[in-house]
């Protein structure tokens, strides 16, 4: 029987999360709580990245002080083994090969590449230098070959961070644990040099909400109070949550997720110590501008419950209030939503052709959260394979051979072993997972190393 032949665009959680349920393992698929079978043909999938590595964020994204959560590539390196799998990296879709070409390649096509910019605050002084995307600070600290030279300038005492998400109380972590926990992780040596030399001592974390509202989730925010040699400070406008006050609406949640929140949130306020670097968690507090002419030097601030303005000095400031998808050419996009025009992860007005993670449904939700995710595209798919099934399109070998030809450097799954192989080596006589290669020429010279 001819395979379905499938190109993924993207390596991160969302792809290889569509590429496991379309290689389907030997149990199947949990399908409503059973296991089913859900692919009864040979499938073919083809994983494209415009990077020569895999896993995207797991790799790119995930703080380099929780490995528990990269864990997950164990499970994505199973998938990347199995019969049908292959990887062509450091080919960028949109460049090397186009949608169309993919459309016309392939049985169906499912894209799976994220969300890769930012959420504006579109206030004065947002692109002085020192103002910097969170997203951009988290690739930087990872190794993302894209931004290994970012302006990152820890010179100045204090930090402060807009936004109260995860990515926020990530970057807060890593700027303020000692750099002997850092030392001991995959975190960028580029990142390492720096943050050993930084002279920042206070980072404050700005909500525009109250705690109640705040994003992040509770094992997070409970982290923070394990964080050796760092004081968490709960700023004053949230101090009311100090005290079980009844006229607070927020502390009367009857949901246990935002109790647990505020009860940690009280915990802190009460604590007092010395530490000699502090996390300042401040609630209802939002930037109107950044200050500076050259640089950033500060930040403006509007209490937004009694519209009283202040100003705070700092010498960098990250943006931590969400990422942004970017469109694809050739694919129907929504601007305001960031997403790729989908119903259910079938791109409109497209046949055949699908998106799943953040691309899909926006740029929330933990890695995990691909996985059901992914699953649902992969069904659509699979609910009308027998349609797309085509006989002009080109099988595995006519693909990789126009693909040699365009990009003579692709990096194979094959490859990327090697790359992964002598990350791991150099980390080893240091004690450390792996040391990255965030240089292109680098990670393209170890792939192709005898
Ligand atoms: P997020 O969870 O959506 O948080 C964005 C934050 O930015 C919210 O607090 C939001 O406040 C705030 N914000 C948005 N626009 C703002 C503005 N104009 N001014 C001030 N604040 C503004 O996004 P994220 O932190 O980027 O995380 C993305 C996803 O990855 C989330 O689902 C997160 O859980 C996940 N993630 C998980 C982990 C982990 O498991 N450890 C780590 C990193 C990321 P409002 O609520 O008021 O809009």
């Amino acid at each position: 029987m001819k395979p379905l032949r499938v190109a993924i665009v993207g390596a991160g959680p969302a792809g290889l999360y569509a590429a496991g349920h379309l290689l389907e393992g030997p149990g199947g698929t949990y399908l409503d709580g059973r296991l089913v079978r859900m692919v009864n043909r040979p499938v073919e999938v083809d994983v494209f990245d415009r990077l020569p590595t895999h896993w995207g964020l797991v790799r790119h994204g995930v703080a380099p002080d929780h490995p528990e959560k990269k864990l997950v590539q164990t499970v994505f390196e199973q998938v990347a083994a199995r019969r049908g799998f292959r990887f062509f990296g450091n080919v960028e879709v949109g460049r090397h090969v186009s949608a169309a070409d993919l459309s016309r390649w392939y049985d169906a096509v499912i894209y799976a590449n994220g969300a890769a910019s930012d959420a504006t605050l579109g206030i004065d002084g947002e692109d002085l230098p020192g103002s910097v995307a969170a997203r951009e600070f988290v690739a930087w600290y990872n190794g993302h070959p894209d931004y290994r030279d970012l302006d990152i300038d820890l010179s100045h005492e204090r930090a402060v961070v807009v936004g109260n998400g995860n990515v926020a109380l990530d970057v807060a972590r890593i700027l303020t644990l000692p750099i002997a926990a850092l030392e001991r992780t995959d975190i960028a040596d580029h990142a390492l040099r720096t943050l050993r030399a930084s002279r920042v001592r206070e980072v404050v974390v700005l909500g525009r909400r109250g705690p109640a509202e705040a994003a992040f989730s509770n094992p997070e925010l409970e982290e923070l109070g394990r964080l050796p040699s760092v004081d968490i400070v709960v700023a004053e406008p949230v101090v009311v949550v100090a005290e079980p006050v009844v006229e607070e609406p927020s502390t009367t949640s009857d949901d246990p997720a935002v109790r647990r929140k505020l009860a940690t949130l009280r915990n802190y306020a009460r604590r007092t110590s010395n530490a000699p670097k502090r996390i300042v968690l401040r609630f209802h507090t939002s930037p109107t501008a950044l200050l500076g002419d050259s640089r950033v030097r500060g930040v403006a601030l509007r209490d937004n419950r009694t519209g009283e303005h202040s100003e705070l000095g700092a010498g960098l400031v990250l943006r931590a209030i969400g990422y942004r998808g970017i469109g694809v050419p050739g694919l129907p996009f929504d601007e305001q939503r960031g997403i790729v025009e989908n119903v259910d992860g079938r791109v409109t007005g497209m046949v055949g052709t699908y998106v799943t993670g953040w691309i899909k449904r926006g740029p929330r939700g933990i890695i995990g959260t691909n996985k059901k995710c992914a699953r649902d595209t992969v069904r659509a798919l699979l609910a009308v394979a027998d349609h797309l099934d085509r006989s002009d399109t080109l099988d595995a070998a006519a693909v990789e051979a126009e693909l040699r030809h365009r990009r003579p450097d692709l990096v194979t799954h094959e490859q990327w072993l090697r790359i992964d192989a002598a990350e791991r080596a150099a980390g080893r006589p240091q004690g450390r997972p792996r040391i990255k290669f965030s240089d292109v020429e680098e990670l393209l010279a170890a792939a192709q190393a005898r």
